[in-house]
């Protein structure tokens, strides 16, 4: 993954780059995340990012120069890239958006808004895709950038340190991920289900198949339209509306 982004906090996003899994990866050069200041490319001595909005009304709006002048700046390394605007008008983001950014040629850039969002002239010339991370109005788009960022870079090799874990997770194959345990045995009176500890490998298997299925129909039912249903699939729904 190779990415920009463009914010007036980079330090509230640099703290999260740094650390962690993504921070390793960082190192590792798996993904390259560079991270700009607009106000850097504000004019005035002041640099101010922001202005009164045309026609009145609450709050302020981003200029589009300082926004303009930033993405000019990456263009002149030549490389071809994806401007997405983060917003809450966008696309919601989802698995399949992560998948098909994981595997984006262009170098994507984030524009991270603040205040009632950003002068329109921006979304008019520099944007490609407007991208919103769910339903909800956040401060500033820093967290939408990494929420993204977070999701697309642990789908490249390398970057997770068992890459198996990736197959079973919600939205991989469809169900919402299975119920984990780990030690001890027996924490205030809760026991680690019996099944987990027989080393009966087919039937962790089956265990973990039926519980992923019997959170995603208490959860989100609607997921299981949108998958193909084996045999067992049908054979272990039945069961768990039996035990309802
Ligand atoms: N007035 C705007 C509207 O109603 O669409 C909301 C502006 S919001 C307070 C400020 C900035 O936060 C936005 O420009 C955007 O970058 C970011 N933001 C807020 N909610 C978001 C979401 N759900 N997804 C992505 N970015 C979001």
């Amino acid at each position: 993954m190779r990415c920009d982004v463009l914010t007036i906090f980079p330090e509230l996003i640099g703290a999260y780059l740094d650390t962690g899994i993504i921070g390793k990866a960082r190192q590792k050069g798996i993904i390259d995340v560079s991270v700009s200041n607009i106000r850097e490319f504000a004019s005035g001595k002041h640099k101010e990012t922001d202005d009164y909005p045309f026609g009145g009304g609450p709050g302020m709006v981003f200029k589009p120069e300082p926004i303009f002048k930033a993405v000019e700046k990456l263009r002149e390394d030549g490389r071809a890239r994806k401007v997405i605007l983060l917003t809450p008008q966008g696309r919601v983001f989802d698995q399949a958006m992560a998948e098909a950014f994981s595997k984006e040629e262009k170098r994507l850039v984030f524009i991270c808004g603040r205040y009632e969002g950003i002068d329109e002239r921006v979304r008019i010339s520099l944007v490609d895709e407007e991208v919103s991370i769910g339903d909800y109005v956040l401060t500033g788009g820093e967290l939408a950038a990494l929420v993204i960022i977070d999701a697309v870079a642990r789908l490249f090799s390398g970057v997770l340190g068992d890459e198996s874990s990736k197959e079973a997770e919600s939205f991989s194959w469809g169900p919402l991920d299975y119920p984990h345990y780990t030690r001890p045995r027996e924490f205030r009176g809760l026991e680690v289900p019996e099944v987990l500890i027989s080393g009966n490998h087919k039937e962790i298997e089956r265990w973990r198949r039926k519980e992923a299925l019997r959170k995603t129909l208490e959860m989100r039912p609607e997921l299981l339209e949108r998958i193909k249903l084996g045999e067992l699939d049908k054979k272990l729904i039945s069961e768990i509306e039996e035990e309802q």
